[in-house]
């Protein structure tokens, strides 16, 4: 899988399988409720001493977790909020059936998904979550789960760019008093490069894509597909979009006829004043090569992630007082750190001298602190 340029900041790339959709059931409250238990008995014992179990009955999803309660009481609050968010928004009916979310240790996950820099993955055919972090990926592939649950629903299965456009455009967002403003996020500048140099396929195109050619050229097609999704957010033409797309299914399975329905204009006007847009749109920031910026830490690689070993003589962080030895980085700037790679290119990706929030667990609870950012020394 082409996940190594997750380091560029597209921070969320997940593995996305291939959905088996079938229409469930009517939800039926009880006995979803006693599977949701038996499931959480049965995945709780496939991975051991260590994992607790939760059950979120109301929104049936199911959790099963290495990580402290604390920790879960933090993903179980932000999941929660979200699935209700997204009920508002673009996915009106409550799941059909149970999601499992299962949070390993750092190195149960590396076992179970070798092979991968991407910190997350949603299962459709077994409507299972498997997430490292507790942050943007979670949320990337949560939306997933959401979608899948919708598509299933409507008896429909979408193109990879609505799937991942969707997700994408989720996972970098503010969020607040359970609402979520969408923002921009590093994948812009790659796209701006892309389209600079002709090199990001057409609207049209994009909306034809199977998941081989969409991998193929995932660098571009990723955040392509945040941006129009950002576009049409932007536009408050979100809903509109993906309900008319919904009940246009039949007639138009690659979205492309919608796009220019909902705008009201040609695609290929679209397309242009798509990418004239983008454009124009400020990217949060560029790492160049001769400054960037580093935390000041030593590093080291727990089975929680990666935690604050020391500090670099005289750094900011060591002055400071902010980080402490022992503390845990989850993400930093809303980029999930599970390892050492990751922590060093989420810090990269932001602007040396500025302010960013890093998000640790810290005896046993998440705290978020803010931390100035040194530039490197030449
Ligand atoms: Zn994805």
């Amino acid at each position: 899988m082409r996940l190594n340029f997750l380091a560029r900041g597209l921070a969320a790339v997940c593995l996305i399988a291939v959905a088996t959709v079938s229409t469930a059931a009517a939800a039926d409250e009880a006995p979803l409720a006693a599977e949701a238990k038996a499931l959480a008995e049965t995945v709780q014992k496939q991975h051991g001493a260590g994992y607790a179990t939760r059950i979120d009955t109301a929104r049936h999803i199911v959790y099963v977790s290495a990580v402290d309660p604390r920790a879960l009481d933090y993903v179980t609050k932000l999941l929660g909020e979200y699935a209700d968010h997204q009920r508002e928004t673009l996915f009106p009916l409550p799941l059909p059936w149970n999601v499992t979310v299962i949070l390993p240790t750092v190195n149960d996950y590396r076992k179970s998904v070798p092979a991968s820099s991407a910190s997350g993955r949603y299962r459709p055919a077994l409507r299972t979550l498997e997430s490292i972090s507790f942050s943007d990926v979670l949320v990337h592939e949560f939306t997933h789960a959401l979608h899948h649950a919708d598509q299933a629903q409507a008896s429909q299965r979408h193109p990879v760019w609505i799937t991942e456009g969707l997700a994408t455009l989720f996972q970098r967002a503010a969020w607040k008093d359970g609402r979520f403003k969408v923002n921009v996020d590093p994948s812009l500048s790659a796209l701006q490069e892309a389209l600079r140099k002709e090199k990001a396929p057409s609207l049209a195109r994009l909306c034809e894509m199977d998941q081989p050619a969409f991998l193929a050229d995932a660098a571009v097609c990723y955040p392509a597909s945040r941006y129009i999704m950002f576009y049409l957010y932007k536009q408050e033409k979100l809903k509109p979009f993906y309900e008319t797309y919904k009940a246009d299914y039949a007639a138009d399975r690659t979205g492309a006829a919608t796009l220019a329905k909902v705008l009201g204009k040609p695609l290929g006007e679209i397309d242009a004043e798509w990418r004239a847009w983008v454009l124009k749109l400020e990217p949060p920031w560029t790492p160049a090569h001769r400054v960037q910026a580093h935390l000041g830490v030593k590093m080291r690689t727990t089975d929680e992630g990666v935690e604050v070993a020391g500090f670099v003589r005289n750094s900011v962080a060591e002055r400071g007082g902010v980080l402490r030895v022992g503390d845990v980085i989850l993400a930093v700037d809303g980029q999930a750190t599970p390892t050492a790679p990751d922590l060093t290119a989420a810090v990269q990706a932001c602007k040396p001298g500025t302010t960013v929030e890093i998000e640790v667990v810290r005896g046993g609870e998440i705290v978020v602190v803010k931390q100035l950012l040194e530039a490197t020394r030449p």
